[in-house]
């Protein structure tokens, strides 16, 4: 897995000036609750490390949680950091590609899924958009998001916010 900057990578991007391209630091919340979910979610972080114009910076550990909102069996969630020098636009077309890879079918409304990929935080920008919402409106709501978002960036987590989801039954499971 690439986790450090490639020149080759960047150049490939396109034309701007390394020195003039805008990185922004982005959240992606994974999730999955059919088949091997946790193979799914550990896809899914090769997949997004391999990114054109992205870089991994960081992956929490795996969480088992109970399905929110939704039937079928437990999830498994994890959270990725990422600088990336695509637009939110960019990277959620990516992120979707990368779901429907995993073989993703969406029968009905909150339907067990192979894989989620949400984009939780892009900078500090807020964007509502027929198609994207960021920050991700639900993700304070959601221990499988805070508590995963709080291990690897723990500033952007507020202890009140762990305290209101402690209710939720998350397991971490490991890397
Ligand atoms: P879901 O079933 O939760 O994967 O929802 C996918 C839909 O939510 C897609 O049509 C996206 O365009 C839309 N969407 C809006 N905001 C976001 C976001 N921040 N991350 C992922 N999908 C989003």
């Amino acid at each position: 897995m690439r986790w450090h900057p490639s020149t080759a990578m960047v150049a490939r991007h396109g034309a701007m000036p390394l020195a003039e391209t805008q990185w922004v630091q982005a959240y992606i919340g994974l999730g999955a609750n059919l088949g091997d979910a946790a193979a799914a979610v550990r896809a899914a972080v090769e997949s997004i490390a391999n990114l054109p114009g992205t870089l991994a910076q960081s992956k929490s550990p795996l969480y088992r949680s109970a399905p929110v909102d939704a039937g079928g069996p437990d999830y498994v969630n994890a959270v990725m950091g990422v600088r990336t020098i695509l637009s939110a636009s960019e990277l959620l077309a990516q992120l979707q590609r990368i779901e429907q890879g995993a073989g993703r079918e969406r029968p009905y409304v909150n339907a067990p899924r192979t894989l989620d990929l949400d984009l939780l935080l892009f900078g500090d920008q807020a964007i509502s958009t027929p198609t994207l919402t960021v920050p991700h409106p639900r993700m304070r709501e959601r221990a499988f998001v805070l508590v995963p978002l709080a291990d690897i960036a723990p500033w952007l987590v507020q202890a009140q916010e762990l305290h209101a989801v402690a209710n939720q039954r998350l397991t971490p499971i490991g890397a």
